[in-house]
């Protein structure tokens, strides 16, 4: 075997990215899968980004660039952000490589983060990989349990971690908790990092509060956002951070150092999704709400499960259903080989007795996918 570094072998692979990888084998052996384990919308990308795209080609758009992006990009995002200016955001190939390296530059050897479970799949590892170590601090019923957050933090917390609206449970917290936050955060000198990458994605005329909306930790907060779900362009790899320059010219440093620039081409297309008309996410919304309702009432009759108000995933418990030594993985594999059912096991979140579905399908294959699961459940 090769000798390979401990700092690689003390990571995991990402548990979704293996179960994608599973999928497109078993369709390719020609199985007919019904995947309810996308991360991303179906939503077609918008011709306006498809378009702007192929012109910064034709234009001549294919050479290295700034390393923390386009200017126009970063100035046009800075705009939502009361008080920054372009050198307070930086351009990564998504905001998957944004939080890489914002634990790259905020972590030394011993530090923690704490992040909130269930959570998105890579945070811990992240964490590992900048040698801090991940103090995972189990969420109620789905929210925040802010009291258990603040007694984790010791001398040698260095990071609070939010996702909201949250993957894999789609919960989106009220400002009272993250008020609460913010506040912990001041008092014990802590970054907070916030991944908004679903920022847009709420239902019901829930709003998403940002981390921003608190004055008081600007000099502490970093925000990771996306164009992968927002405008449907997760091929684009494209999302951004937004934060105190000294952290993001930080940043930048790294960036320089391991990727450069986002591919060129592509941030003329993020640039173009900023001027969409907003009916086309608006329309994508109003879908993904329905859907949201149709995959609750087919969920909750089988599972017990929590209704979301953001993102496009349920995260119903399903230790019911589970034998004695049986984990979520062994339910998720059974249910694939049997009805071709594709659901991610809780185990991906840090939550084992759980599954993630991703309602983001077209609707008759939400149905299809629900009757086959009723009927192998029975
Ligand atoms: N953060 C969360 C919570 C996610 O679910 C994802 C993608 O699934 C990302 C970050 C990374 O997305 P991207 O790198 O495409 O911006």
């Amino acid at each position: 075997s090769y000798k390979l570094s401990n700092r690689i072998e003390s990571v995991e692979p990402s548990k979704t990215v293996a179960f994608t990888s599973l999928i497109q084998h078993l369709r390719k052996q020609g199985k007919n899968i019904i995947n309810f384990a996308v991360g991303e919308p179906e939503f077609e990308t918008p011709k306006q980004i498809i378009e702007a795209t192929k012109h910064a080609l034709d234009s001549g758009e294919t050479r290295y660039g700034q390393v923390a992006g386009i200017l126009e990009l970063r100035k046009k995002l800075a705009g939502d952000f009361a008080g920054y200016d372009l050198d307070n955001i930086i351009i990564s190939n998504g905001s998957k490589q944004c939080l890489y390296t914002i634990f790259q530059v905020i972590c030394n050897p011993g530090d923690e983060v704490i992040i909130p479970v269930p959570c998105w799949v890579s945070f811990s590892q992240q964490v590992r990989l900048a040698g801090g170590v991940p103090v995972l601090v189990p969420c109620l019923d789905n929210q925040l349990d802010c009291e258990a957050i603040l007694k984790s933090i010791n001398k040698k917390t260095c990071a609070i971690l939010i996702n909201t609206p949250n993957n894999p449970t789609g919960a989106v917290y009220p400002k009272s908790d993250l008020e609460k936050i913010a506040a912990a955060a001041e008092e014990h000198d802590l970054y907070i990092i916030s991944d908004e990458a679903y920022e847009f994605f709420t239902y019901d005329s829930v709003k998403h509060e940002s981390m921003f909306n608190f004055k008081n930790i600007h000099d502490r907060l970093i925000i990771t956002k996306s164009f992968s779900k927002s405008f449907s362009m997760t091929g684009f790899r494209t999302g951004y951070a937004a934060g105190p320059k000294p952290i993001i010219n930080a940043m930048a440093k790294l960036q320089s150092h391991c990727s450069g620039n986002v591919c060129s081409f592509a941030q003329y297309g993020a640039l173009a999704a900023l001027s969409l008309d907003n009916s086309i996410v608006k329309n994508w919304i109003a879908e993904l709400n329905k859907k949201r309702d149709m995959a609750f009432d087919f969920t909750s009759k089988l599972f017990k499960c929590i209704k979301p108000q953001g993102a496009f995933y349920l995260f119903p418990d399903i230790s019911n259903y589970l034998k004695k030594g049986e984990t979520s993985g062994d339910f998720s594999s059974k249910l694939l080989a049997e009805t071709g059912v594709a659901l991610v096991p809780g185990e991906a979140f840090e939550q084992p007795g759980h599954v993630r579905i991703s309602y983001a399908v077209p609707e008759d294959i939400l149905v299809k996918g629900f009757k086959a699961v009723s009927k192998y459940l029975q």
